[in-house]
């Protein structure tokens, strides 16, 4: 392990996501001397290949690692690719960790998700839940995999003594999300959905499904905070919720509402019913984390909302569409 004082060297895989970006963003803002980030993209190497992993590692040694690389997409994507979505997931996240331990890493915090909950669950959700019992179909192979990283945590703790970690944010919305009209979250596929009517001289904004799915969404520049948080301070293996309060759970119609207030849309929005809702809700904790954290301040969603939309509309050649 490195002693204190010591400069951190900290690798970010997935550094090139919604996610990695916003923590960019904050780090660039601290300029912390005694730390080093660095932030990867599959151009750097493909994580679901070892040898391209344990290259990576030694090409930086890092002492830390922030391990976002993933397989990741909205509902109607994981329905068509379930097992794409498992096979990929595992080998990255085995990579990595294995990575990390054959190169003396000091902390890994990975990444799961409040979607890999189990589907028939007592509400509110909290992190002593994670394997309680088979998570929503629509998105089994994802979940799974994810759930592996808390299991992997646990053994490299109890045979290895490490302190590897992880994370659960609930639905993440910001700059560089992915707004593609197939595989893209419900957020920034509503924003590209939006912006692409308003283009085309529509006046009418059709979102899939009922529109009654209550979700909690999290603007990622206040993940990245959260996230950062739990590398430098955070030193259990057991996952932490990161999530905004229970009370700022919305529904898809209203996060609708707040992106066609942002464009400044006065049409009409339309709910097609004959398109799946996927779960009703999933409503996490964050006790934990407020236990933590009492003061930690999220940003208003309409704010971060109508930020995302800018963003989006400034940004068409550097937007994943
Ligand atoms: P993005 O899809 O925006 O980014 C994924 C990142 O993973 C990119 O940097 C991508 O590189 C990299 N990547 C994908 N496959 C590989 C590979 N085979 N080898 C190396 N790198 C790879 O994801 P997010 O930022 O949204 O998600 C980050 C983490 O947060 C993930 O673990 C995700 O599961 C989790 N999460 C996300 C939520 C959300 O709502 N978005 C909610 C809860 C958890 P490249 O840019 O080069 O393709």
């Amino acid at each position: 392990g490195i002693m204190s004082g010591e400069k951190k060297i900290i690798l970010v895989t997935g550094g090139s996501g919604l996610v990695g970006k916003a923590i960019q963003k904050v780090v660039n803002q601290e300029s912390n001397k005694q730390e080093e980030w660095i932030f990867l993209s599959s151009k750097d190497g493909d994580l679901s290949k070892f040898d391209e992993t344990i290259r990576l590692f030694k090409k930086y040694s890092p002492t830390h690692v922030i391990h976002l690389a993933a397989m990741v997409g909205g509902l109607f994507h994981n329905m068509d690719h379930n097992l794409d979505f498992f096979r990929l997931n595992m080998l990255i996240n085995d990579n990595v960790l294995r990575a990390s331990f054959d190169s003396g890493v000091v902390k890994v915090v990975s990444c799961l998700s409040t979607c890999i909950f189990p589907d028939k669950t007592e509400y509110p959700i909290d992190e002593t839940m994670v394997h309680n019992g088979p998570p929503h179909s629509s998105n089994f192979g994802y979940s799974y995999a994810k759930r592996m990283l808390d299991v992997l945590n646990r053994g490299y703790h109890e045979q290895h003594k490490c302190k590897y970690t992880s994370v659960i944010p609930c639905n993440v919305f910001g700059p560089y999300d992915n707004f593609d009209l197939h595989d893209s979250h419900v957020i920034p596929g509503l924003i590209r959905k939006l912006h692409d009517v308003i283009k085309n001289g529509g006046n009418k904004f059709t979102v899939m499904g009922s529109g009654k799915p209550l979700r909690q969404f999290i603007y990622s520049l206040d993940l990245a905070k959260l996230i950062i948080f739990v590398l430098r301070e955070y030193h259990d293996v057991e996952p932490i919720i990161l999530s905004v309060d229970e009370k700022d759970e919305i529904s898809i119609a209203d996060s609708a509402r707040a992106i066609a207030k942002a464009f400044d849309f006065d049409g009409e929005i339309l709910f097609d019913t004959s398109k799946a809702d996927g779960q009703f809700k999933k409503t996490a904790s964050n006790a934990k984390l407020r236990m933590l954290l009492p003061d930690f301040q999220f940003t208003l969603f309409e704010v971060a909302i109508k930020d995302t939309v800018e963003w989006f509309k400034s940004n068409q050649d550097v937007a994943r569409l």
